[in-house]
């Protein structure tokens, strides 16, 4: 099986390559930002502050998460529900970000990340996914922009969806969640020593993608 890991910051533009890049090469995409904010999503519901570990360890072994191909999409479902859309939210963003900085939590989704990965061949995006998930895969790549160009693609992003979102506080959000995944102590965002850095700060989307592949299939030859 050949895997790929995708790592960065938020909003370097992960999801959309390695979703492309993954439908040129046959392979599956996971996004693994969805399993963290799956268990964020049900401790909101829960009534539970996220930063609260005590509290936050027993919900594991009361929800169930399953992450389902439907159509070649990956969609994730909480206790049986589809909660792809819910899980998109700033507040969820937010949420996940504080439970994934929770060992128990990295724990509970370690297997069922490296199962997908036995399987199929794979292209998997998160923060630790060539550091602690993949660390055999076979091409690593750290994506990665400055965080104001990151802030103004949400920005643009959500304006294109009819929202109106303030430009300082996603940059803020972004700044807030970097730190937090940067500085936690179990599996902190950062470059795997043998992962490529691609800096999107001056490509568009397309030059992003075709730089993302390009590597991809130099490694891989
Ligand atoms: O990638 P996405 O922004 O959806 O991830 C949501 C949050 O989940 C991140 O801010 C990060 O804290 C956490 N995460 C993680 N490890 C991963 C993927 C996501 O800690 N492999």
């Amino acid at each position: 099986m050949v895997a790929v890991a995708i790592d960065g910051p938020a909003g370097a533009g992960k999801s959309t390559i390695a979703r492309t890049a993954a439908a040129e090469l046959g392979f599956i995409y996971i996004d693994t930002g969805a399993l963290y904010r799956t268990i964020g999503l049900s401790c909101i519901n829960k009534g539970i502050d996220c930063s609260d570990t005590e509290k936050v360890i027993p919900v594991l072994s009361q929800i169930k998460i399953d992450l389902k191909f439907i159509d070649g999409e990956q969609r994730m479902f909480l206790d049986d529900e589809d909660v792809s859309g819910l899980i998109r939210t700033e507040e969820v963003s937010m949420s996940a970000s504080k439970v994934s900085a929770i060992p128990e939590v990295r724990a509970y989704l370690l297997e069922l990340q490296r199962g997908f990965a036995k399987t199929n061949n794979v292209i998997m995006d998160g923060r630790d996914i060539g550091t602690v998930v993949l660390p055999g895969a076979d091409v690593k790549i750290f994506l990665t922009a400055s965080s104001e160009s990151r802030a103004m693609r949400r920005f643009l992003q959500l304006k294109e969806k009819g929202i109106d979102g303030d430009y300082d506080s996603i940059l803020q959000d972004i700044i807030k969640r970097d730190h937090n995944d940067m500085t936690r102590e179990t599996a902190p965002l950062k470059a795997a020593d043998d992962a490529v850095t691609i800096d999107t700060t001056e490509l568009d989307l397309l030059q992003s993608i075709e730089s993302v592949i390009s590597v991809i299939k130099e490694r891989l030859k």
